[in-house]
C-alpha cells in the first residue's frame, strides 16, 4: 500500500503566525489566556494547553485581568480591545493579516454615509462575529443563498464573505443580491474575501482525492474550512472519511486499497497527518 501526504495540507500562513506567537511566549514559561480554541484542531489545542496555554470564552474575558491573552487568526470585534484596554491585558494579536485587511474594510464601509453591508459566513462563528463587530448597525450575517432572497435592498450594498466559504454559493448570493439590487435600482458592491489558502486547494485535492483508492481527511470537529475541503475530496472519491484523530481510523476502510492518500484542513498541523500514516500502516 503507498501512503502519501497531500503536498498542500497542514496549517494555512494565518494559523502558523498565531500558533508561533503562542508557542514563542510559551517557551519562556509566561501564562498565556487564548480567547477562544487558538485553532479548530482538538489535538493541536491539547499540545499548547500542556505547555501552559489556558483557552477561554468571550463570555469569561470581562473577569481576567493583568495578564496575557491570545487573539487568534479569526480575530475579535473592536469590544474585545476595549474590554482588554480596561482590564490591563496585553493583547497578543494573532489576527490573521488577511481577515485583519476585511475587517478594515468593513470599518471604513460602515463609516460611509449611505453603506450597508452584508457579510455571508456561519452565524456565530468567531470570524463572523469579528467583522460583525467592526460595523454592527450597518451589517447584516446571511449564510446561505435562501437568506439572500430575504435581504433588504439598499442604494449601496457592499457584499463580503468569512474566508472560509464555499466559493460556489458565494457566487450564488452574488447572483440573487445583484438581481435584487437592480430591480430596486440600487447598486452592489462585490469584495471576494474567501482567502486563497482556501479556495486555490480545491483542484489539487479534487485531484489528489481521485488518484488515491481510499482518502482520508484530517480536521477538527468544529474546522468550517475541513468540511468545505472534505466535500471536495467525497465528491471526487466516495471512499473518502473525515477523521480527528487516528484512533478513529477504521482498518475495514483500507480493504483491497494500494493507494492511501491523507488530506488535511488550515488548521491541520502536518504532525497529525503523520501519526495517521504511521497508523494506518499499522494496519499492514
Ligand atoms: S484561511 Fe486564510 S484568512 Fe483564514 S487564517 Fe488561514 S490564511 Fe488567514
Amino acid at each position: 500500500m503507498r501512503i502519501s501526504i497531500e503536498e498542500k495540507s497542514g496549517f494555512c500562513y494565518g494559523v502558523v503566525r498565531a500558533v508561533e506567537m503562542a508557542d514563542a511566549i510559551l517557551d519562556t514559561g509566561e501564562v498565556l489566556y487564548s480567547l477562544g480554541q487558538i485553532v479548530h484542531n482538538e489535538m493541536e489545542v491539547k499540545r499548547l494547553e500542556k505547555k501552559g496555554m489556558i483557552t477561554i470564552s468571550r463570555d469569561e474575558l470581562p473577569a481576567h485581568h493583568n495578564c496575557k491573552m491570545l487573539v487568534r487568526a479569526h480575530g475579535e470585534p473592536p469590544s474585545t480591545y476595549e474590554i482588554a484596554r480596561k482590564n490591563n491585558i496585553e493583547i497578543i494579536d494573532g489576527t490573521c493579516p488577511i481577515v485583519r485587511k476585511i475587517q478594515s474594510g468593513i470599518a471604513a464601509k460602515g463609516a460611509e454615509k449611505n453603506a450597508s453591508i452584508v457579510i455571508f459566513g456561519k452565524k456565530g462563528h468567531p470570524e463572523v462575529e469579528g467583522l460583525f463587530g467592526q460595523s454592527p448597525d450597518k451589517s447584516v450575517v446571511i449564510s446561505s443563498m435562501e437568506e439572500a432572497e430575504t435581504v433588504p435592498t439598499y442604494s449601496n450594498l457592499h457584499l463580503y464573505s468569512q474566508t472560509t466559504m464555499d466559493t460556489e454559493a458565494f457566487q450564488g448570493v452574488v447572483a440573487i443580491l445583484e438581481k435584487r439590487q437592480r430591480q430596486a435600482g440600487g447598486k452592489l458592491v462585490v469584495h471576494n474575501t474567501i482567502c486563497g489558502h482556501v479556495s486555490h486547494r480545491r483542484p489539487g485535492l479534487r485531484k489528489f482525492a481521485s488518484e488515491n483508492d481510499v482518502l482520508v481527511f484530517v480536521g477538527g470537529k468544529h474546522s468550517s474550512n475541513g468540511k468545505v475541503l472534505y466535500e471536495v475530496c467525497r465528491e471526487a472519491n466516495p471512499r473518502s472519511y473525515y477523521v480527528g484523530d487516528p484512533e478513529e481510523l477504521d482498518e475495514v476502510w483500507f480493504k483491497d486499497a494500494e493507494t492511501v492518500g491523507i488530506a488535511g484542513a488550515t488548521s491541520t498541523p502536518h504532525w497529525q497527518m503523520e501519526m495517521v500514516a504511521k497508523k494506518i500502516k499499522s494496519f499492514l
